[in-house]
């Protein structure tokens, strides 16, 4: 292999350094608007975060990285670039081609509109009112399909919804999401049904019991350290701060988490602390050689999801996990949960209960509310239903699936920020993540064979350093669809999931 001797491709590369050095300044910006920022710098906050937003788009559409990519491309020696090179390339290509053929104006205006919509969703859902949203969603959704067409277009993808798809998850098509879904959703429900049928049933109460902040934050620390999230020493890369809503940014050597705390809900911090670190701990084990390349990230946000799932639900919310922690729990809560066991924790922190809210749902029916927001999104960009159909429909949906009644739209289709914000395509992610996990969790468990009883001692090191090599130190080398036959040997696939959930809940559940 040689390390090209293409003058074009090391100009390239010093301009993608640059790109990722900017975003990565815009990240702790956005960053501390979140979690440190005086009220009152608000004001300055947006428009430093403006003109690096601005910087960047210049900089991504810069006529030169088109020239530089034709001659790299054109090159004698172009198939002498190795396979990380030439990832490289198609990655800049692949930004370049998108950035680059959507016209200025319909960024502009799409940025605009999504402000304005998402300052309305936020009135609409306190007054409980939809109608109020809907023409502001409408305007959004046409923006957005006016950019899908073009996308479309560059992509090859066979519709505009795939062409949005793409943008999380390269590659993946609403058909074969629809096809895999199908599995998932009749699993689930059947699964969902056992449960609820099942005798033996968890009495959660004491999961409202208080438990002051100052405890669970020390928790927090002690879960961080466990998974070897360093916020401590001097070597540290990582930190963990507060938000409402939880949320990891960074790259590499300095990758940050939150976690809200809510004093009768004491097991919130605990699972979100973990999801997030398990972001932070992919972030963290990219291949170093990879900084500033467009191969050193992760590889999708179905991965990087995967990965967050893989530590918040297989590990934290595992037997082993408890056998280690809940005596260190008790300790450092007093008596608080002196009368609980064991068998009766582990019950409750996996609960399978339908409900209305997503981020408040367990392990089993969270994947049905991202089905029913696909549905949606497929159906709403292929024009077979409309903006005011999306209530009417939402509802019906989580009658069908779930079996709940909503009251209103703000408990119902105006529950999540994504559609105000103009993440349409994002959703599907999530439920690929879960998907995902269960095939990683599967292959390692034959690398691993005694990984649950590793756990139950307090050792996570070997899953990490196993999930560093198998997974994260791919970073985007490949597509989702080609990274997870590399990890696991097959093509996506439903069952290792659906089996993972079916055993554990039959345990915990006797049936
Ligand atoms: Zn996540």
């Amino acid at each position: 292999m040689m390390k090209s001797s293409i003058s074009s491709y090391k100009k390239l590369m010093e301009k993608a350094k640059n790109l990722f050095i900017l975003e990565s300044a815009a990240a702790i910006v956005h960053w501390d608007m979140e979690t440190k920022m005086p009220p009152k710098a608000i004001r300055l906050r947006s428009l430093q975060l403006a003109m690096l937003s601005r910087i960047g788009h210049k900089m991504s559409t810069d006529p030169e990285i088109g020239k530089f990519l034709e001659e790299i491309m054109r090159h004698p020696e172009y198939d002498r670039l190795d396979t990380v090179q030439k990832r490289n390339v198609y990655l800049i290509k692949k930004n370049y081609d998108e950035q680059t053929k959507l016209p200025e104006e319909l960024v502009a205006e799409t940025a605009k509109q999504q402000a304005i919509t998402v300052d309305t969703w936020k009135k609409a859902k306190a007054a409980k009112d939809f109608s109020m949203f809907k023409p502001e969603l409408e305007k959004l959704v046409d923006l957005r399909k006016k950019a899908a067409e073009i996308l479309m277009e560059v992509k090859k993808t066979a519709t505009p919804y795939d062409a949005l798809i793409d943008i999380f998850e390269p590659k993946m098509t609403a058909e074969a999401i629809s096809r895999v879904f199908a599995e998932l959703r009749e699993g689930l429900i059947s699964l969902i049904r056992k449960c609820k049928t099942a005798p033996k049933q968890p009495d959660t109460s004491f999961l409202k019991r208080r438990v002051p902040i100052d405890t669970q934050r020390r928790f927090a620390e002690s879960l961080t350290e466990f998974i070897g999230y360093d916020i401590k020493s001097k070597e540290a890369g990582g930190r963990l701060d507060e938000t409402e809503h939880p949320f990891t940014t960074g790259y590499y050597d300095d990758v940050r988490i939150t976690t809200h705390y809510y004093e009768d809900k004491f097991d919130s911090f605990i699972f979100s602390t973990l999801h997030e670190g398990g972001h932070a701990i992919y972030e963290q084990n990219l291949n170093p050689e990879w900084i500033f390349q467009p191969v050193g990230t992760g590889c999708s946000s179905g991965f990087h999801e995967s990965q967050s799932r893989f530590v918040e639900n297989i590990i934290g919310r595992s037997r082993e996990f408890w056998i280690y922690f809940l005596p260190k729990l008790k300790e450092l809560t007093g008596g608080i949960l002196s009368d609980v066991d064991l068998d009766r924790f582990v019950h409750s922190v996996n609960h399978v209960k339908p409900s209305k809210i997503r981020i408040e749902a367990d392990e089993v029916t969270y994947c049905l509310h991202i089905i029913i927001r696909f549905n949606l999104e497929r159906d709403l960009f292929a024009d077979k239903i409309t903006v005011t159909e999306l209530p009417q429909i939402w509802n019906q949906s989580y009658k069908e699936y779930l079996g709940v009644s909503i009251e209103n739209d703000s408990e119902g289709v105006m529950q999540d920020t994504h559609w105000a914000s103009g993440l349409y395509g994002y959703f599907p992610s999530y439920a690929l993540g879960n998907i995902y996990s269960g095939q990683i969790l599967a292959k390692m468990k034959k690398d691993l064979p005694d990984w649950r009883r590793q756990l139950s001692k307090g050792n996570f090191h070997s899953i990490k350093q196993w999930l560093a090599k198998n997974v994260h130190s791919y970073g985007d080398l490949y597509n989702p669809a080609d990274l997870i036959k590399k990890i696991v040997g097959e093509e996506i696939n439903v069952k290792p999931y659906l089996n993972y959930l079916y055993e554990k809940c039959s345990k915990l559940y006797d049936f």
